[in-house]
């Protein structure tokens, strides 16, 4: 592995470009390469710090400064897909920069791979930061990183970042809780890991009705159709929603509707990834400005 860092500064300099996509350094790696990683990291002894941070929505004013601080000082960053490109212009000229998802055209990078990438570097002193879109702990598979490094005995550090739901919502001048329609809110995924049965919209739907919660859903653009039906058993069929595309970006986009047009609305106002879908009585105000007609109507 040091033989293939190596290599990606060699490959850095020759580019005269420090942002590096990941065919730079990946198609090298073969199965036996990532072995030899796994070696190479028994071998060394416990150092190194990463630190994981929250980019936020997409916005780079919308950063917390010890995010600023810590994308300025990284010599490494290890970057998602959803981060934006003027977030990781903040970062040293001279840091290498790794795009790991599917930015240009490009595979995302295995999970195992970054882990390792993130590893090693650390254990060479670099100063790694793994830069991930919102907080790291929301849908970010934050937790399974930190597990990784820290049994590796990488010393983590992680900020937080303005979640896209929370950013979304507030570019709408919604909230997510108020004292008369809503107690509480839930972060919940619409898209599950492979063979998991994924998210109960049936029960959730029950709970938030009597519990009075604002359901906030990640990764549900795609699935919008099932998790409508489901949640219909649960909710009432004129329930507000809103779906925010690009939140915080100067490309934002959104839609309101009723719960029985949300799959319709999204397919006819072509809203796509990366969206979030908020439903409850936080949205109606906003559904009452841009669909009086509908809101209150009863379908
Ligand atoms: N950790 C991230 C979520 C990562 S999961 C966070 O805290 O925000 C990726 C999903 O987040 C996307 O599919 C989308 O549902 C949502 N998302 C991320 N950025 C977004 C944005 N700018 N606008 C709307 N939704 C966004």
């Amino acid at each position: 592995m040091r033989h293939q860092l190596r290599l990606l500064r060699t490959r850095t300099a020759a580019h005269g470009a420090q942002h590096l996509q990941p065919h730079f350094y990946f198609h090298p790696v073969t199965p036996s390469g990532l072995n030899t990683v796994n070696n190479d990291l028994s071998s060394h002894s416990a150092r190194g710090q990463v630190t994981l941070v929250g980019a936020g929505p997409g916005d780079p004013e919308l950063l917390t400064i010890k995010a600023l601080k810590a994308i300025q000082a990284a010599t490494v960053l290890l970057v998602d897909d959803l981060v934006s490109e003027p977030i990781v212009a903040l970062a040293n000229p001279a840091a290498r920069v790794i795009w790991v998802g599917k930015r240009g055209g490009c595979k995302s990078t295995p999970q195992s791979f970054i882990e390792k990438l993130m590893i090693t570097a650390a254990q060479e002193g670099e100063l790694v930061v793994r830069l991930k879109g919102g907080d790291p702990f929301l849908f970010g598979r934050g937790g399974e990183e930190v597990e990784h490094l820290q049994a590796a005995g990488v010393r983590v550090t992680v900020l937080n970042g303005i979640t896209a739901g929370l950013a979304a919502v507030t570019s709408l001048n919604m909230p997510l809780t108020h004292r008369d329609y809503a107690h509480g809110v839930v972060f919940v995924t619409g898209h599950a890991k492979p063979g998991d049965t994924g998210t109960d919209w049936r029960a959730l739907a029950n709970t938030a009705r009597q519990a009075k919660l604002t359901l906030v859903i990640y990764m549900g653009v795609t699935g919008a159709a099932h998790i409508q039906n489901e949640l219909l058993q649960g909710l009432s069929a004129d329930t507000p929603v809103a779906i925010i595309q690009n939140a915080s970006l100067p490309e934002q986009r959104h839609a309101a509707c009723l719960l029985a047009d949300l799959a319709e609305t999204i397919q006819r106002e072509g809203l796509g990834s990366p969206a979030v879908i908020v439903v409850g009585d936080v949205v109606q105000g906003l559904l009452a400005v841009e669909q009086p007609l509908r809101l209150g109507r009863g379908i």
